[in-house]
């Protein structure tokens, strides 16, 4: 079975990205960019973040 990831700023460490749909060129089919909620980083690739440890 696939682990669930969540993806991770790299910036601030944050898990809640999002995708950046603000423009809406990046609607229609090419790659969005995703943007961190909470500094506002923005970019097309954000590291996956695998939970392995028990959430606390
Ligand atoms: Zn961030």
């Amino acid at each position: 079975m696939a682990k669930k990831g969540k993806l991770k700023c790299p910036k601030c460490g944050s898990t809640d990205v999002k995708r950046d749909l603000s423009n809406p060129i990046w609607g229609i089919g090419i790659a969005t960019p995703y943007k961190c909620q909470d500094c506002g980083y923005r970019s097309f690739f954000f590291p996956k973040y695998y939970k392995e440890e028990k959430e606390e």
